[in-house]
């Protein structure tokens, strides 16, 4: 029985994951690094242990040092959250040989998932659609002219290692792609330790659109519907949606059954994502499988009513998923929108500084995921999401309604954030009627 779990990580999804830990009854041990003292998840865990310096590889990247907090403190677990160790193979195995459970997926499905050509030809050989381009990664960048000339421009280029919308190159035609390709391998090499690099067709507007699935410790999985995060800036996400605008149940259910085969096929135990590009025509393709809780679960817990971190401790318990595929159902529709510490009118820059005041919106069908209160500093240190606020309505047209209502609503003084963006992004008529697209923000907005 797990009766204590310590939270490898910080911001907003610490502060999720010590609520769930509430809720179950089990004792939250908070981590933190010099930078995060004051931190909101130091002061809401049951306990708080500081690992080190502000530095990532210093205190929240640093394997020997959570360990030694979870091994101090006594707890039975680790959940790594989003990020940072989340997807490290290696803290998975170590936890298993300290006795401690990991709470996502084993070190081996974290391993083959983290390389995405590997990944990509596990989804093939189960069957599941990909996009087309070269069978995993390119030996040499003379490769890449042939399979470019098949699958046609552009292409794009992708580390094997690459992750969070870096390690992505698009080539637009023949001369540059040699070059682009040794580039790519180098700077993937510098970056991720990796310079495995695979090459793909780089799709015409396509939508993101992703699976959530939970998989238990006796075989049985079940997806919870889709997400649709095509609102992306350089290929990071910022607004997402369920249920996507572009999905009727037909679609859902295959898409949903494609996610399943592949989670079928690696065995998968835990929560994750499985990710695909859907193109004007309904055909779809697999990009990645992410082996964590993402930032977007929230929209899926408003509309399904299924909390996804709790079944993500009631999971690594050794619990059998109390929900059947027949007892997922799709209720209404919710949007989220990502509050940055980001000044979107000088090209989304990161901002740093203190919290003047702060005051989330409330009322009906409301919900803001955040660590944030007045006075907090926003240390330079970290990624600048500041948290989520999450609308719930009965259908597309109300929620975005709500959601407006929502962001004028929410004050978060002393800071640039992305809030006046979001307004924007509801206010267009193309977002209003749900024809979006990766590139949307680019296309849309950014060039009015
Ligand atoms: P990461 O692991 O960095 O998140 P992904 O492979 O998940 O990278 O892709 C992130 C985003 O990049 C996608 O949501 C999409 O906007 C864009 N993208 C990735 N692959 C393609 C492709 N083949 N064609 C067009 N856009 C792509």
């Amino acid at each position: 029985m797990i009766k204590s779990v310590l939270i490898a990580n910080r911001g907003e999804i610490a502060v999720r994951v010590i609520r769930a830990c509430a809720e179950a009854g089990i004792e939250s041990i908070a981590v933190y690094s010099t930078a995060d003292e004051d931190s909101m998840h130091v002061q809401i865990a049951d306990r708080a242990i500081c690992i080190g310096p502000p530095t990532p590889s210093e205190s929240y990247l640093s394997i020997p040092s959570i360990i030694s907090a979870a091994e101090v403190s006594g707890a039975d677990a680790i959940h790594p959250g989003y990020g940072f160790l989340a997807e490290n193979a290696t803290l998975a195995e170590v936890c298993v040989n300290h006795g401690i459970v990991f709470v996502g997926p084993t070190a081996e499905t974290i391993e083959s998932f983290g390389n995405k050509s590997i990944a990509k030809n596990m989804a093939q050989n189960a069957g599941v659609p990909t996009v087309p381009g070269s069978e995993g990664a390119l030996d040499a960048p003379e490769d890449a002219a042939e399979i470019a000339d098949r699958i046609g421009f552009p292409v794009v280029v992708k580390a094997s290692a690459g992750g969070g919308g870096r390690g992505m190159r698009v080539v637009q035609s023949a001369k540059d792609l040699k070059d682009s390709v040794a580039a790519a391998m180098a700077e993937a090499k510098h970056a991720f330790g990796n310079g495995d690099v695979y090459l793909e067709k780089y799709l015409e507007e396509p939508r993101h659109v992703e699976i959530q699935i939970l998989g238990d410790t006796h075989g049985n999985r079940i997806h919870l519907g889709e997400r649709d995060c095509s609102i992306q800036r350089r290929h990071q996400k910022l607004l997402e949606e369920s249920p996507s605008p572009a999905l009727d149940d037909s679609l859902r259910l295959k898409m949903g059954e494609a996610a399943l085969k592949l989670a079928e096929a690696a065995n998968y135990v835990g929560a994750g994502t499985v990710e695909f590009l859907l193109d004007r025509t309904g055909e779809f393709y697999f990009i990645e499988l992410n082996a964590r809780v993402q930032v977007e679960h929230p929209v899926t817990e408003m509309v399904t009513g299924v909390d996804v971190v709790r079944q993500q401790l009631r999971i690594a318990d050794g619990e059998v998923l109390g929900i059947s595929q027949d007892d997922v159902r799709m209720n209404g529709h919710a949007i989220e929108f990502r509050i940055n510490a980001e000044d979107p009118d000088m090209d989304f820059m990161p901002e740093a500084g203190t919290i003047a005041m702060y005051s989330p919106p409330g009322g009906p069908g409301v919900r803001v995921d955040s660590h944030l209160y007045t006075g907090y500093t926003v240390p330079p240190n970290y990624d600048s999401l500041l948290g989520k606020l999450i609308v719930w309505a009965p259908n597309r047209e109300e929620a975005m309604n709500r959601g407006e209502r929502a962001l004028k609503e929410f004050v978060v003084g002393g800071i640039k954030t992305t809030i006046p963006f979001h307004l924007k992004v509801l206010n267009n008529a193309f977002f209003r009627k749900g024809d979006v697209y990766t590139n949307f923000i680019a296309r849309r907005l950014l060039s009015e």
